[in-house]
């Protein structure tokens, strides 16, 4: 599992609660990300519906936000042509991996696209230089499979992150797209468990997890292993009245 990447840390409560999947859905790209960088929290935002906003999220907002504002609409694949591609805030579905995405950034000519995600923070140092992040591979890969399922050529995606100003250039090899996949059917394995994941252990992750204050990973475990008293009896959750 891949360390912390950006600062996900915020002690505010959930600000919003959102809708909870009982059955499969079409996964949000955003979401496999959250997914791979740990399933409990994946659990909680996408199952139980819990979402706060980070601390990184608001710093990277205005840099969605001048994304967002200029929103061009990507070409049908078979309209493209060779025509330069360069639309933003592209909302796009597949139904084959019943997964969608909103992609910021989709670059390219003709058929030939690429995905750009914006992300704050910076890419992890690789053996070659800056390598993006498993969880931002995972989601740039699913964004890169949608583009494929709508009829595009996808062969590299680009992760842009804020805090360094790098673009980091991602493959999306048979290799990716295989990892990719078998995280989409873990997570939704994990989502209709009904369980919730245990938290982390010790994990660098969790300080910049938004909400570390919801999930309180070290109570969280040192409750689980301590000794439980069986009463034998339920707990009265709803006292009767009258
Ligand atoms: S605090 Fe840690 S264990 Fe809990 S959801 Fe966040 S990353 Fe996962």
């Amino acid at each position: 599992m891949e360390g912390p990447r950006t600062d996900r840390h915020d002690r505010r409560l959930p600000r919003r609660a959102l809708p909870a999947v009982e059955g499969p859905e079409y996964l949000p790209a955003r979401l496999l990300n959250e997914f791979v960088y740990c399933p409990r929290l994946f659990f909680y935002e996408w199952v139980e519906g819990v979402f706060a906003e980070s601390a990184g999220t608001v710093a990277g907002a205005p840099r969605h936000e001048e994304v967002e504002g200029k929103a061009d609409p990507l070409p049908p694949a078979p309209e493209a042509d060779d025509e330069p591609i360069h639309s933003r805030t592209v909302g796009l579905g597949s139904e084959t991996y019943k997964l969608v995405a909103r992609i910021d950034i989709v670059e390219g000519a003709g058929g030939a696209v690429s995905p750009v995600d914006y992300k704050r923070g910076a890419p992890r140092d690789g053996d070659h230089g800056p390598e993006a992040w498993p969880a931002d591979r995972a989601q740039l890969c699913a964004q890169a499979l949608i583009l494929r399922d709508n009829g595009y050529t996808c062969t590299e995606g680009i992760v842009y992150y804020n805090g360094t100003n790098q673009r980091v250039r991602v493959v999306m090899d048979n290799t990716l797209a295989e990892e990719t996949l078998r995280a989409v059917t873990d997570a939704r394995v994990v989502a209709t468990s009904g369980r919730i994941p245990p938290p982390l252990v010790r994990s660098p992750k969790c300080p910049r997890c938004p909400l570390v204050s919801v999930c309180l990973p070290e109570k969280t475990a040192a409750s689980a292993a301590a000794p439980r008293v069986d009463s034998g009896e339920q707990l009265a959750l709803f006292p009767k009245s009258g």
